[in-house]
C-alpha cells in the first residue's frame, strides 16, 4: 500500500496549508528521525493520548507493550487511531507575542491498527522498534524468548492516510512591526546526547568498550 500524494478529507491541513505534505517520502523521513509517537484513541468514551516508541518498516508503523496495557488491547480490537510524531526544531520569537511560533517537523497518521500474530513478523516489527531508537543494538542485545514474545503485543498501523506539517525559517511579523526595536529570530533546540554512563553492574573490561553505534549516535532530529 503506498501512501496518498493527496491528502484525504481528513488530513487535509486546514491551516497554514502550504505547510501541508503528504507524500511518502516526506513522511518517511520525519518518521526515521525519531522514535517518539503519541497513540490518541477513544476507550469507553474517553479520549487517551499514550506517548510510546514506535518503529516505521516501509509503509508500516509498528508499537508495542504489555499485552495487558489498555492502548494495546484497544488498539487490537480495531478502533480508530491517531498517532502523532514531532520533531521541535527551534523557538521562533516573533517581535509581538502573536507571531511567536515554533519550527517543526510533524506527522500525523490516522487509521486501524491491527494485531501482528505471525511470529517472523513479530520478531521484524521489534527489531524495527528496537533499530530505530538505537540502530546496532538489536544485533548484541538477547532476542526476546518465547515468554517475553508471548506478553509483548505489537500493533501494525498502516501509513496509507497520513498527513506532515513542515515549518522552518525566522518570524513572520507585521510589516510595521520590522521597525520596532525588539530582538527576533529563532533559538535552536538540539537534542544533544551525553556521555553514555556505564552500569555500575558491567565487569570492569566492558565498561571501557562503549559500542561503535552508541559512540556515533545520532540523536532524533539530527538523523
Ligand atoms: C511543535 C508544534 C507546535 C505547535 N503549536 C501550535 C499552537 O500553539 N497553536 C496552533 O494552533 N497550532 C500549533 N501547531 C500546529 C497544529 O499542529 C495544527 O497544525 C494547527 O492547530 C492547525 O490545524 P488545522 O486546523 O489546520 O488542522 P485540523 O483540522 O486540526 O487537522 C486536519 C488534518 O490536518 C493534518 N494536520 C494538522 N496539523 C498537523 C500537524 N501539525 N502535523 C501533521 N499533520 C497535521 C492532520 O492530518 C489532520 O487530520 C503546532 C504544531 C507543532 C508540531
Amino acid at each position: 500500500m503506498s501512501i496518498q500524494r493527496a491528502p484525504s478529507t481528513r488530513t487535509q491541513v486546514e491551516r497554514l496549508p502550504e505547510r501541508g505534505h503528504y507524500d511518502r517520502e516526506t513522511i518517511h523521513a520525519i518518521l526515521d528521525q525519531t522514535f517518539l509517537c503519541h497513540v490518541g484513541f477513544v476507550a469507553e468514551g474517553q479520549p487517551y493520548v499514550i506517548p510510546t516508541g514506535f518503529g516505521r518498516a516501509g509503509e508500516v508503523l509498528f508499537i508495542h507493550g504489555s499485552a495487558a496495557s489498555r492502548m494495546l488491547h484497544s488498539l487490537a480490537e480495531g478502533i480508530p487511531v491517531c498517532v502523532t510524531v514531532t520533531l521541535l526544531d527551534g523557538l521562533v520569537l516573533a517581535r509581538s507575542v502573536f507571531h511567536h511560533s515554533m519550527n517543526y517537523r510533524s506527522v500525523v497518521i490516522l487509521g486501524t491498527a491491527r494485531l501482528v500474530v505471525d511470529r517472523e513478523e513479530k520478531l521484524r516489527a521489534l527489531r524495527a522498534i528496537a533499530e530505530q531508537i538505537v540502530s546496532g543494538r538489536w544485533d548484541e542485545a538477547r532476542k526476546p524468548n518465547e515468554q517475553e514474545l508471548k506478553a509483548t503485543s505489537v500493533l501494525a498501523l498502516p501509513l496509507a492516510e497520513a498527513s506532515a506539517k513542515i515549518r522552518t525559517g525566522p518570524p513572520k511579523d507585521e510589516k510595521e512591526d520590522y521597525a520596532l526595536p525588539i530582538w527576533a529570530g529563532v533559538l535552536p533546540l538540539p537534542i544533544v546526547p551525553g556521555s553514555p554512563l556505564p552500569d555500575p553492574a558491567l565487569p570492569l573490561a566492558l565498561t571501557k568498550s562503549v559500542p561503535t553505534y552508541l559512540r556515533n549516535y545520532r540523536a532524533p532530529g539530527a538523523r
